[in-house]
């Protein structure tokens, strides 16, 4: 046997990378390198800030660290983040980014998915995605239709803000490009909210986004505050509950469908967690009230659920709930068997809730020319082997 028969070196050799940790897990890695106990806490915050809030990309930058500890640290560990492989600009100023994760272990050549960033004039929001795909198959969603390969780590969630932060120029002392539209000014944030509406359900790696969402509202840091983070779900409800308790980021609802008998159709999930087991979860989300409104979104699908009934049905449900109805036009994709409500329809309906005293905000298409928009996700990765797949639920 000559050496090229042997296989590649595992690249699972890769240097740990600290950019995406939460601070736990940077302590644990500093233990690790065998510093004293009584050094770890206020190393673990230096390091917190020049990786979340000064965006650092190297630990020669680490002014405040002593230079045997840079080179220690360097020694040691990367701050490497996911890879930018592809960005496409929408004429809208919608970026969406094919992003490749560190591959996992000698057989994975990294995993690919998308993260989608929306400007608007006075905000800016990252779709972040939770999952490599999604094992749910709501039959109106492209991410449905790929094999979950895998849930995302904690520091892949997170590194998706930190790739648009630097992309966008979003740290102190940063030039913001200027090819698109991305907002700016004195104390304007390229992204000042995020939205868990990527590929995934949210709700099937639950720690992991319940640790991510804790790193991004660090105030040492990233510092979002909870309520501009939005984790969306197709209603995994014992999950709610736990969301709710453990961290409370703001929540939306894909509801879509005001009978179980068509939600069990568009949302398979329903068949587990019916509407009123779900919209109970909901009245008991902790925090919900005016100033917190439940997101509820629904995905307008030409004669299937549009119907001026149906509308009526949805105030009747949500009576008592603090609610916002967000009304999502379809997005087309290949071979997708839903068209679109015209547009007249959707005006009727959208009247129909707003009567009823409901904000009920038409979501304006985003990137529709770069298949950026809700529910046209779908990255490329396959499923390698059975044993990669990470048992949902
Ligand atoms: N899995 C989570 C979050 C990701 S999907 C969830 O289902 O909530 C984000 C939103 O996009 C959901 O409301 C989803 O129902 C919606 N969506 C999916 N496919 C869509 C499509 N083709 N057109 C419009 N919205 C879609
Ligand atoms: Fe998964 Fe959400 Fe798409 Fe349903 S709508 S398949 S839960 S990503």
């Amino acid at each position: 046997m000559s050496l090229s028969d042997l296989p590649a070196a595992p690249v699972t050799t890769l240097k740990p990378s600290l950019a995406g940790m939460t601070r736990a897990e940077i302590a644990d890695a500093l233990r690790g390198l065998g510093l004293p106990e009584r050094e770890i806490r206020m190393r673990v915050s230096q390091i917190w800030h020049w990786v979340y809030f000064r965006g650092a990309r190297d630990f020669g930058d680490m002014l405040n660290v002593s230079k045997a500890l840079r080179a220690q640290l360097a020694d040691a560990f990367a701050l490497r983040l996911p890879e930018i492989v592809e960005e496409q600009i929408s004429v809208d100023g919608t970026r969406k980014w094919l992003l490749r994760l560190q591959p996992v272990d000698a057989f994975d050549k990294g995993a690919e998915i998308e993260c989608v960033y929306i400007p608007e004039s006075d905000r800016g929001t990252l779709c972040v995605s939770s999952q490599v795909g999604c094992t749910l198959n709501c039959s109106f969603c492209h991410t449905g239709t790929q094999r979950l390969v895998r849930n995302l780590t904690t520091a892949e969630i997170v590194g998706q803000l930190l790739v648009a932060r630097q992309r966008l120029g979003d740290f102190p002392d940063r030039e913001r490009p200027t090819d698109g539209l991305v907002p700016s000014g004195e104390g304007v944030r390229a992204v000042s909210n995020i939205v868990f509406m990527g590929m995934g359900e949210p709700l099937y790696n639950l720690d992991c986004v319940m640790a991510a969402v804790e790193v991004m509202a660090d105030g040492d840091g990233l510092a979002l505050s909870k309520r501009r983070i939005t984790v969306s779900t197709s209603g995994v409800v014992p999950q709610i509950e736990r969301l709710g308790a453990e961290c409370g980021p703001a929540l939306a609802i894909s509801l879509h469908a005001v009978r179980d008998d068509l939600r069990n159709e568009l949302v398979p999930l329903n068949k587990k967690y019916p509407i009123r087991e779900l919209l109970q979860a909901c009245r008991d989300y902790p925090g919900a009230s005016n100033a917190r409104r439940i997101t509820f979104e629904y995905v307008m699908l030409k004669g299937v659920n549009d119907s001026p009934a149906e509308a009526r049905e949805l105030v009747r449900l949500l009576k008592g709930l603090p609610a916002k109805i967000n009304l999502i036009p379809f997005n087309p994709w290949p071979g997708a068997p839903y068209e679109c409500s015209d547009w007249e329809t959707i005006e009727r309906f959208s009247d129909i809730v707003f009567n009823a005293g409901y904000a009920s905000p038409v979501r304006t298409p985003r990137g529709r020319d770069i298949l950026a928009a809700c529910g046209q996700l779908k990255s490329e990765t396959e499923k390698l082997r059975a044993s990669a797949r990470i048992a949902a639920g």
